[in-house]
């Protein structure tokens, strides 16, 4: 009875004690658990500090980076905006030139070399190379071609400084001269497939075959070419690539022994012709030789018929 009472009286005292012990391991447990979730956000903290300060790093870097490109393309941008100027100035020139080439006032003379019908996958960039190579400009005269490695060609050609000219889009002889019309469309033709590709209006054109080739249309056809602001050009020396096969020695001497008495050459070549390509060092050397300067034709020159 008495233990019973002694039970009785330890009991509350225990369950209050069990509770409060109890509470205290939760209360501990939640403590740890708190402490640990403190313990990983600090360092997710830490990674997250070091991921920005590397990530900021880099921004700056690539900021840098950026400023420094933005002013490589203001740079290249304010020279391409000052090329069409610096052509027409340089056209200008020439024109002096020519002008005192024609009054007798210097003893220089004037060759324009002049490559037609291309341009051509296979050799028109070796051309490019020889005349970089001797520092010539010269004037390619050409059709309408479609294609990847030919508007890479197009561009080579005009972005080095050549004249590029008209020649026809299609160059088919009989279909061409079978009226003005025809003609003309086909000029208009090359016109716009040039504009599209180099953003240019060409405004010297030759005919296949040469001016001669359009027989009675000629009038008619120049009438509409002066209307669109074309000139056109022939030519009156040549390697003879057009016509027969012979050896560079050969093309190289029918221009270079046919000089006498001109003061400014038209050379009428192709840059087909695998010969020509050889001749050509010879040629620009033997002109130079002779007191020519090599140029590019430009609208203004004389020997652009209007
Ligand atoms: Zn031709």
């Amino acid at each position: 009875m008495e233990r019973k009472n002694r039970i009785h009286s330890i009991l509350p005292s225990a369950v209050i004690l069990l509770f409060a012990v109890l509470s205290f391991a939760v209360l501990g447990y939640n403590c740890l658990r708190m402490y640990q979730t403190a313990e990983q956000s600090r360092q997710h903290i830490q990674l997250l500090q070091t991921e920005n300060d590397q990530i900021r790093s880099e921004l700056e870097q690539t900021s840098s980076i950026l400023a420094e490109k933005d002013a490589q393309i203001q740079e290249l941008q304010a020279i391409e905006t000052a090329l069409p100027g610096m052509r027409d100035q340089y056209y200008a020139a020439c024109k002096q030139l020519e002008d005192a080439v024609l009054a007798g006032t210097t003893d220089k003379k004037i060759a324009y070399l002049t490559f037609d019908d291309g341009p051509y996958e296979a050799t028109t960039g070796q051309y490019l190379d020889v005349l970089d190579q001797h520092d010539v400009l010269a004037t390619f005269f050409q059709l309408g071609k479609t294609g990847d490695g030919d508007d890479a060609l197009y561009r080579r050609i005009y972005n080095t400084g050549h004249t590029i000219a008209n020649h026809t889009y299609s160059h088919q002889i009989k279909r061409i001269y079978s009226s003005v019309d025809a003609f003309i469309s086909d000029v208009v033709r090359n016109r716009t497939f040039i504009q599209d590709k180099l953003g240019i209006t060409t405004n010297i054109l030759r005919f296949p075959g040469g001016s001669s080739t359009a027989g009675p249309l000629k009038d008619g056809i120049m009438e509409k070419l002066r209307e669109m602001g074309y000139g056109y050009v022939d030519w009156n020396s040549a390697t003879g690539d057009g016509i027969a096969l012979a050896s560079p020695e050969e093309y190289r001497d029918n221009v270079l022994n046919n000089t006498a008495g001109r003061s400014i050459l038209v050379v009428l070549m192709h840059d087909y012709s695998n010969v020509t390509l050889t001749a050509l060092p010879e040629i620009i050397d033997g002109l130079r030789a002779q007191n020519y300067v090599l140029l590019p034709l430009f609208y203004e020159s004389t020997m652009v018929n209007k």
